[in-house]
């Protein structure tokens, strides 16, 4: 389920802006220190208010981690499969109608 954030987040990566999150888990709100993904350039982030991007690139240890974790590098797969063409803004908001569809 696709939710809007209370506060835009830009990567810190790309620059692009995000007003909306989506969670496995469903329902819930970012807090500080939950991981960020971006959804157009791939790379991750940590969700911290005291950035004013409110989200800021992972230390060389979040790194780290997140490069070992099986599920984060399927989610890399899988975003390299969905945006093969690029994640421009018309394949973001593409993938962002099926979900509605998807989920009612
Ligand atoms: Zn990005």
């Amino acid at each position: 389920m696709i939710e809007s954030l209370e506060k835009k987040t830009r990567c810190w990566n790309c620059g692009k802006e995000s007003d909306r999150v989506a969670s496995p888990t469903g329902g819930a709100s970012p807090k500080d220190g939950d991981v960020s993904f971006c959804i157009y350039c791939s790379e991750f982030a940590i969700f911290d208010s005291s950035f004013v991007d409110g989200a800021r690139k992972p230390s060389p240890i979040e790194k780290d981690i997140l490069d070992r974790d099986p599920t984060v590098q399927r989610l890399k797969r899988l975003w390299a499969i969905r945006f093969s063409d690029g994640a421009s803004e018309d394949a973001v908001e593409e993938w962002r109608s099926e979900g509605k569809g998807r989920d009612g």
